[in-house]
């Protein structure tokens, strides 16, 4: 597994005549490993802070790193799972599952492998054939998911994959979600505005500041992923903890809650 380092990493958008700055000296770090998840107010940046890891954009100060290494353009053991799938309609599931692969180079036998146990592996084996219109949302979402897997990545970055779903298939998703982490353990970031989604699959969550998007306060969730938790008291308080840090309710120090961790950045 990898870990996934910010550095002190601000980005500014420089439009056309506009410069906006949507991510100001962020510095976290991703354990190997492990799943965190973002939370914070729409425009602060969480999606700029996806494509950073992603090697879609460069910093426009400091920098990041996979593994130790800094990212310079696309990994192929890099995953990025956008809320509107991108799949592609005129292509089978198979296909589309395959396409990451296909287009980092890997041969077309390799593929079929590989995909086979990817759609097996998020249940949707039985569609190999069909196209994604002839899909429901979440099956849709599974597909999406299934390229990740297909890939074997190391490192997931998820932009609100499931934002777009009832609540009944989100949690089945979010179950899907955590039997891959639990299975492959890979390295994980899930942006999500939900907070019951945060603390369900974040080991920490972030939470980012308005824009511009600096690190407000990162929460520590050991409890996540154990069985019973999203119904029991203690996701309950995390939760409400939650959300009094977006709604900004105070300062946050260290000791403010002795019961739950906070570590608290400027
Ligand atoms: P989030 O995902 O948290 O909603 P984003 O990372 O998408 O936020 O965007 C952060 C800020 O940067 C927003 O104010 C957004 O309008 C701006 N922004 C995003 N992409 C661009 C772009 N390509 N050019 C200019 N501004 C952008
Ligand atoms: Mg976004």
């Amino acid at each position: 597994m990898v870990s996934l380092a910010f550095h002190n990493v601000s980005l500014t958008y420089e439009g056309s005549g506009r410069a906006v700055r949507a991510l100001d000296a962020l510095t976290l770090e991703v354990m190997p490993g492990e799943p965190v998840a973002v939370i914070g107010p729409s425009g602060c940046g969480k999606s700029t802070m996806l494509l950073l890891a992603a090697g879609l954009l460069t910093p426009s100060e400091g920098h990041v790193e996979v593994g130790g290494a800094q990212v310079v353009g696309v990994r192929r053991a890099t995953a990025l799972i956008l809320q509107d799938y991108g799949l592609l309609p005129w292509k089978t599931v198979a296909d589309n599952a395959g396409l990451g692969l296909e287009l980092r180079g890997v041969s077309r036998d390799e593929r079929r492998t590989l995909v086979a146990e990817a759609l097996e592996r998020v249940g949707i084996a039985d569609f190999a054939r069909a196209y994604p219109g002839e899909l429901s949302g979440g099956m849709r979402q599974r597909l999406a998911l299934a390229r990740a897997v297909a890939l074997d990545a190391d490192l997931l970055l998820m932009d609100e994959p499931l934002s777009a779903l009832d609540a009944l298939t989100r949690e089945d998703l979010q179950d899907v979600l955590l039997g891959l982490w639990q299975r492959r353990g890979h390295t994980a970031v899930l942006v999500t505005h939900s907070i019951e989604e945060a603390v369900y699959l974040g080991r920490r969550i972030v939470v980012l500041s308005p824009r511009p998007g600096r690190l407000s306060a990162v929460v520590d969730n050991p409890a996540m992923g154990t069985a019973g938790y999203r119904s029991s008291p203690a996701f309950y308080e995390r939760c409400a903890q939650l959300r009094g840090l977006l709604a900004g309710e105070g300062a946050v120090h260290p000791g403010t809650a002795p019961e739950i961790p906070v570590r608290a950045e400027s």
